[in-house]
């Protein structure tokens, strides 16, 4: 079969493998000149598995009614006159019941702890190198309040087989020392040993590359203006290369992973994918000092920031991210935001890492609303998704990637998950989906 995937981000790349492995002849198109050059760029880095609690939950209404007004508020709504982003907000408000919350935590960790065996099984084949560490993610707590409320989605994580475990401050610093310098702030934390952090960008133009050499063709620099239909199938889609020059590229089977951009070109279809850009911020510095740079992957909660140290041969580097605004599809750099982040690294880590040479990035997260990601079938046979998957995409990636090929393959999926179009749990996605 000639599959065609559409995306060459996290989840894109991971469905060319192992549309690869099953035996198809796969082409993925993409507008940028290099694979994972958009969100899958320079995430935060964390496999956590761990921080399944979506942004829609019961206590989310009132957060963000409080954060409207603040510029480094962790999730901004920048309210605009645009439709898609108050449909996506009502869909938001839906699945902040304490019910729907429970339904999308328990789809969030099934398919992140199927997916981070399935990342450790290929980089374990293929000998992949991404600054990997396996010593777990560390969530601490400066907030008493705060710390006090997180036994229950801890407790909660481990009745569905994630061992997050409460620790108290002492712990926290035993295990991570670079936290004793804000020890007199820290109230607890909790621990997820299995969790892992590594360079999500270099994994994926790694995998671009294994995946290359098997025979998948990488077409960069063409950008995809429209999915073409004939008789309830695409039959190609059109695109238009660096050059400028018009193309139509056919095949058996198409796999939509465009992330953030993705609705743009199911809309015309009469396909509504529930995906708004969800902009999030990075900064990356070498490490100037190792002994005060943190090892452990960490999350500041007060902050809503990650941490990861992202260690290679040529280099040492701290990578923080965080913050959402929704705010359409703007990419600009806002230096409040870039400042606050920065300002928070000397706080918890001063002299780790070299500030002056801080790298700023913005990235949209393809954001549902109940956090949980789209993969599966739409009501054309042979167009598949695999996109949605905002704040857990580089978590998400192995799994959804390895998912979509069985779906595209007619094989069934290995994990329990309400894949779109197919018998689902989650109706509502899968009805807008279809
Ligand atoms: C600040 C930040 C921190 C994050 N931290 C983490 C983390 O710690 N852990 C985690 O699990 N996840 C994290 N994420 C989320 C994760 O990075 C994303 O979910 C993931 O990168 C999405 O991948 P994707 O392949 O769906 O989209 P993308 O990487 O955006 O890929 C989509 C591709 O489609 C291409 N494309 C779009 N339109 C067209 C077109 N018209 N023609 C041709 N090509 C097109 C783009 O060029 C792009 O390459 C973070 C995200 C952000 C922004």
């Amino acid at each position: 079969m000639r599959a065609i995937v559409l995306g060459s981000g996290l989840l894109g790349i991971t469905s060319a493998h192992y549309l690869q492995q099953l035996g198809h002849e796969v082409t993925v198109i993409d507008r940028q000149p290099t694979p994972a050059a958009e969100t899958s760029f320079a995430n935060g880095g964390q496999i956590s598995v761990s921080h399944a609690e979506p942004w829609a939950n019961p206590s989310a209404p009132l957060k963000v009614l409080q954060w409207l007004a603040r510029e480094d508020a962790p999730l901004l709504f920048r309210i605009r006159a645009d439709l898609r982003q108050w449909l996506w907000g009502l869909q938001f408000l839906r699945e902040c019941t304490p019910a729907r919350t429970r339904h999308n935590i328990e789809q969030i960790v099934s398919l992140g702890t199927y997916s981070r065996e399935t990342l450790q099984q290929l980089r374990a084949e293929l000998g992949l190198e991404y600054a990997q560490r396996t010593q777990g993610i560390l969530h601490f707590y400066t907030s008493q309040k705060e710390f006090d409320g997180a036994e229950a989605p801890a407790r909660q994580m481990r009745e569905l087989g994630c061992d997050r475990r409460v620790i108290s401050a002492d712990e926290a610093v035993s295990m991570e020392p670079a936290l004793a310098h804000i020890r007199p702030q820290l109230a607890g934390a909790t621990f997820t040993a299995e969790d892992e952090s590594g360079d999500a960008n270099q994994f994926a133009r790694a995998l671009a590359r294994r995946a290359a050499e098997a025979g998948v063709q990488f077409r960069m620099g063409h950008t995809i203006t429209a999915l073409r239909e004939a008789g309830g199938r695409i039959d190609h889609v059109e695109v238009t290369d660096a050059e400028g020059r018009f193309q139509r590229i056919q095949g058996d089977a198409f796999v939509l992973a465009m992330g953030s951009f993705s609705p743009l070109l199911a809309a015309p279809l009469g396909i509504r994918l529930p995906i708004y850009p969800a902009k999030g911020y990075s900064v990356t510095m070498p490490v100037l000092d190792a002994a005060r740079a943190h090892q452990v992957s960490l999350t500041d909660d007060e902050f809503k920031l990650v941490f990861s140290r992202l260690t290679t041969p040529e280099g040492d580097r701290l990578r923080i991210a965080g913050t959402a605004e929704l705010n359409g599809y703007d990419r600009n750099l806002n230096r409040v935001r870039c400042e606050a982040i920065v300002r928070r690294v000397e706080q918890l880590f001063p002299g780790a890492g070299d500030t002056s040479q801080a790298q700023f990035w913005a990235g949209l997260r393809p954001a549902t609303p109940s956090n949980v990601p789209l993969i599966g079938r739409t009501k054309l046979g042979n167009l598949f998704l695999n996109t949605g998957h905002g704040t857990l995409g580089w978590t998400h990636a192995c799994g959804s990637g390895k998912s979509i090929a069985r779906i595209v393959s007619g094989l069934s999926p290995e994990v329990d998950f309400a894949f779109t179009g197919m018998q689902s749990a989650l109706p509502r996605i899968a009805a807008a989906a279809a």
